[in-house]
Parts: C-alpha cells; structure tokens; sequence
C-alpha cells in the first residue's frame, strides 16, 4: 500500500487548487479509486468548498491551507 488517506489527505487541497505535480496528482488519483471514503471525502469539500473558494478568490494563505488540512484530518477521522 503506497498512498495512505493520510497521503492523500495531505494533497489534497493541492489537488484541488491545481497546484499538486502529475505524479502525486496520478498517485492520489488512484488513491480514490481504491478508497470510497476519501471519494466521499473529496465530494463533501468539493460541495462545501465552493463557498469558500468563492470568498477566498484565488488567494490562499498558507495558514489558511494547514487549518483546512487540519479540518480535513479531523473530518476523515470521525469518519473512520
Ligand atoms: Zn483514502
């Protein structure tokens, strides 16, 4: 097992601010394929993420980006 949903958490803000290289980006992607739960995942920040991205524009400070992995962590945890 090379990805972990702690990999994958990890880049997953990135993923979806497009900022993650194609390697991790294919890694994490296969990732989701074998793991429903960070799909799910994937779907809820997606949903709920829209609002925030909105306010935020393209502007995400890095503090912003280690509490939303942080919130992520959490979420996944509860979870499990
Ligand atoms: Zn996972």
């Amino acid at each position: 097992m090379k990805h972990t949903c702690n990999d994958a958490l990890k880049h997953l803000v990135d993923y979806l601010e497009g900022e993650l290289d194609p390697e991790a980006s294919q890694e994490l992607e296969s990732h989701l394929t074998a793991c429903p739960p960070c799909v799910r995942f994937l779907d809820t920040y997606k949903t709920t993420g829209k609002v925030c991205r909105k306010a935020l524009e393209r502007e995400m400070p890095d503090e912003m980006k280690q509490s939303l992995r942080a919130f992520l962590r959490d979420k996944l945890a509860d979870n499990s």
